[in-house]
């Protein structure tokens, strides 16, 4: 299969001043590009032609690993996103907040310092595991929680590149700013318990 770069549900300048037109043209428009064509190359005429992305990113290592996890965690990130969305959670994943955090408020900020404690590049989550119990989790350079057996539910990009044009090396005020344009109903949705 030749994988495609999914269109964005909203316009390139729709996510201003959060994300700028040129973060998203450089970010989405050619680094998430560029790992799904990576992907392509390494893929056509091997076994793991005909597999989906996830099935590749828990059955490769190495550079195969490194760009279909970025093309899936890229989708997954700019999927979480909307310019008219609800700021909130609420029904069971907002009560499993906050059974785990005790407000939105605490999450949020524990999530943030999370992200800005990652050394290097890579990404943080909100993740649970099969019976529902969630968890805030780091991972370096391409990671996914799904190697471990977890279900992604939420993600903000740590990487520069996510940031550097709009906030420079401001990675605390990037990440506190995605607040402003995630979408919970989205992320709702992908909470099935
Ligand atoms: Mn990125």
């Amino acid at each position: 299969m030749n994988f495609k770069l999914p269109p964005l549900a909203y316009g390139m300048d729709a996510l201003e001043p959060v994300i700028s037109r040129e973060t998203i043209e450089i970010h989405y428009g050619r680094h998430e590009q560029a790992y799904i064509d990576n992907m392509n190359d390494m893929i056509a005429g091997t076994d793991y032609e005909d597999m989906t992305v996830e099935d590749i990113i828990l059955s490769s290592d190495g550079a195969l690993f490194n760009n279909a996890s970025q093309a899936w965690n890229h989708v997954f990130y700019f999927t979480s996103f909307s310019p008219q969305g609800r700021r909130f959670p609420q029904g069971m994943l907002a009560q499993a907040i906050a059974r785990h955090w005790e407000t939105f408020e605490n999450f949020k900020e524990v999530f943030e310092q999370t992200g800005v404690s990652l050394f290097g590049s890579g990404w943080v989550w909100l993740c649970c595991d099969r019976s529902g119990h969630l968890a805030i989790r780091a991972e370096a350079n391409a990671g996914n929680p799904m190697t471990e057996g977890l279900i992604p539910l939420l993600t903000f990009d740590v990487w520069e590149h996510a940031y550097y044009i709009d906030y420079r090396n401001r990675r605390a005020a990037h990440l506190h700013n995605l607040w402003q344009i995630v979408d919970w109903a989205i992320v709702e949705e992908r909470y099935k318990f």
